[in-house]
């Protein structure tokens, strides 16, 4: 089997985090209209939608976002989950032990409890991620961050609301198969494409977030 170049959003929240309120169906439906090969599910500290979430057409990385107390981390292509509020390296650690990648999320994004710039045993930095703002500045200093520790670059839209799906995505080529993907990142066989959520979306996102809550 040759490699594809494989579009992937590597940060995508469901109706399983708190804060988000895409369905999981949603979630299918909005891939497949964003051209997307795959998405990895990455509720905060929870994998519930990731394990609920299996559809024949659409790769589906099961994720985390965890909070350690210096920010947070995505865990990709772990099955078990991973106890929040633990050190940034501890945390890595148990991450390779659930046979998972560890990236840094959002590492610049200052105003948001994010992974502080401290330099931890990251397998790769996600250098997009379309709810930044402003989003090329954290972009740019993202870039640099990843480049100094010379590691892989991702990209994900952080979507919590289905429209944001697929704003940004990383260009991945590999196989098809979830492990093959893992190790490709791993690889830096990845590019890393998007833009930031445009403010319409965004403020339709933030009313049904509000809804919600009230
Ligand atoms: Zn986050
Ligand atoms: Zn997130």
């Amino acid at each position: 089997m040759n490699s594809l170049n494989l579009r992937i959003d590597l940060h995508v929240h469901t109706c399983y985090s708190s804060d988000a309120v895409t369905t999981l169906k949603e979630v299918i439906v909005y891939s497949k209209k964003r051209g997307l090969d795959g998405v990895a599910i990455t509720d905060h500290d929870t994998l519930s939608g990731a394990r609920k979430l299996q559809n024949s057409d659409l790769i589906v990385i099961p994720g985390i976002e965890i909070t350690t107390t210096n920010g947070h981390l995505l865990a990709l292509n772990v099955n078990t989950p991973i106890l929040p509020n633990l050190d940034i390296n501890e945390t890595i650690q148990k991450i390779h032990k659930a046979g998972g990648i560890a990236v840094a999320a959002h590492p610049t994004l200052f105003y948001k409890a994010a992974s502080s710039r401290r330099t931890a045993f990251y397998d790769a930095i996600e250098v997009m991620n379309s709810s930044a703002v402003p989003f090329h500045l954290f972009t740019y200093l993202n870039k640099k961050f990843a480049t100094r520790l010379s590691l892989p670059q991702t990209a994900g839209s952080d979507a919590h609301y289905a429209p944001e799906i697929g704003t940004a995505y990383t260009i991945v080529e590999a196989d098809p198969d979830v492990e093959e993907i893992v190790r490709a990142i791993k690889k830096k066989a990845t590019i890393p494409v998007g833009k930031p959520i445009p403010w319409r979306i965004r403020l339709k996102g933030e009313a049904l977030r509000l809804k919600r809550k009230t």
